[in-house]
């Protein structure tokens, strides 16, 4: 089997698995209760806290760990604008569903992005206003892997700030960014991106699924999706997933400290790719930016071709590939993201994505071109 749909799910690091085993029997006391095993499992789950807090630049008291990437997005967006009703948040129109959908319940507008896939950072600047709160641009698209210039945005954002506080108008504006797919490839050090609040996956990075964090700058006030027992400093009620959130921390933990050689590593394996590609199916179109790209991800449009019936044969040649958004459960129309980015609905639905991970060898790569290839002809 050749697996290329690592922006979709990683498989759990055997080192996680490991980590988190003993909180799923001897250590699966609930951390708030009273006796000693179940603090050991309170202070198990606050150095994990601390560890992930010390590899963003964060106190431990920012993080706020949640049930997934989708969770903590819809934590960021709500949280923020049930605060301001009647304001407006700013979304790039490539965003993850799990942006897009709670922004689109407030004044929501799309910034738009330009034919590489980046986003329009002067048609930002012009969409915000007085009423905006919040801007969301995600760090790395999960179709088309374009890494956006989150730091040109939070300057913008900070300026807009500055000459709204001279100017009397004390609104805040907040700037979020889900970093989901960022995380295996980039540097996630806060105080380099200049964000407020920040979204990360486990799912993604060879963690757990159903685990992640929501990073929020101390002194934001965000408002809570689930009401309960208090846990996570009242912002997230629910007994922790202590074994998610161990796990959750190593994987982290791994693959920030992996990043630079698989990048490398993968850098290599795309350039290949577009390589045999550009030689045996010259009809080809790389989409987005080739430049701002993370490492792992080669999004190709095939003219003519229907990507549903090539993703079949890929399948039955053993390649386990996707089209569109593979993350949503279910998709009848063409991408959002490709769309934004000037593709016909012809040519979005002649589009295929393969994200390549830590197993990925040059042999998967040029038995893909070539099993590609041979479909096509
Ligand atoms: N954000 C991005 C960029 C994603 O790729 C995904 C994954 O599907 C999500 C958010 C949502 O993650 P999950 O479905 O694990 O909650």
């Amino acid at each position: 089997m050749v697996y290329l749909d690592y922006a979709a799910a990683t498989p759990l690091d055997a080192k996680v698995l490991g980590a988190m085993r003993p909180y799923f029997t001897n250590e699966f006391f609930n951390p708030s209760a009273t006796y000693l095993p179940a603090k050991a499992v309170h202070r198990a789950v606050e150095s994990a806290r601390s560890k992930v807090a010390a590899i963003l630049g964060a106190r431990p008291a920012e993080i706020i760990f949640t049930a997934g990437g989708t969770e903590a997005n819809n934590l960021a967006i709500h949280g923020v604008m049930r605060h301001y009703p009647d304001k407006k948040v700013l979304v790039s129109a490539v965003e993850h569903e799990s942006v897009l959908a709670p922004a689109r319940r407030y004044k929501c507008q799309e910034i738009p992005v330009l034919a590489d896939g980046l986003i329009d950072l002067a048609a930002l600047e012009q969409l915000i206003d007085d009423t905006t709160v919040l801007v969301s641009v995600m760090f790395a698209n999960n179709e088309i892997g374009t890494i956006q210039p989150v730091r040109s945005v939070a300057d913008i954002v900070h300026r807009v700030l500055t000459q709204r506080r001279q100017s009397g108008n004390h609104l805040p504006l907040y700037f979020h960014s889900d970093a989901t797919q960022a995380a295996n490839y980039l540097d996630l050090h806060l105080s380099r991106l200049g964000v407020d609040l920040l979204t990360l996956n486990g799912g993604k990075i060879y963690g757990p699924k159903q685990t992640g964090l929501l990073w929020v700058r101390s002194g934001l006030p965000l408002e809570s999706l689930l009401d309960g027992g208090g846990q996570e400093r009242n912002l997230r009620s629910g007994t922790e997933n202590v074994p998610g959130i161990i796990g959750f921390s190593l994987a982290l933990e791994l693959t920030q400290t992996k990043r630079g050689s698989e990048s490398e590593r993968l850098k290599k394996l795309q350039q290949l790719f577009y390589d045999q590609l550009a030689k045996k199916i010259p009809s080809c179109i790389i989409n987005g930016s080739r430049a701002k790209r993370l490492p792992n991800n080669v999004h190709i449009t095939v003219p003519g071709q229907d990507n549903e019936r090539l993703l079949i044969s890929l399948d039955e040649a053993g390649i386990l590939a996707a089209a569109g958004s593979a993350c949503s459960a279910s998709d009848q129309e063409s991408s959002h993201v490709l769309r934004a980015l000037g593709l016909t609905d012809d040519d979005a639905r002649s589009s295929l994505r393969f994200t390549m991970g830590r197993a990925t060898t040059k042999r998967d790569v040029q038995y893909t071109v070539d099993t590609l290839a041979r479909l096509i002809a």
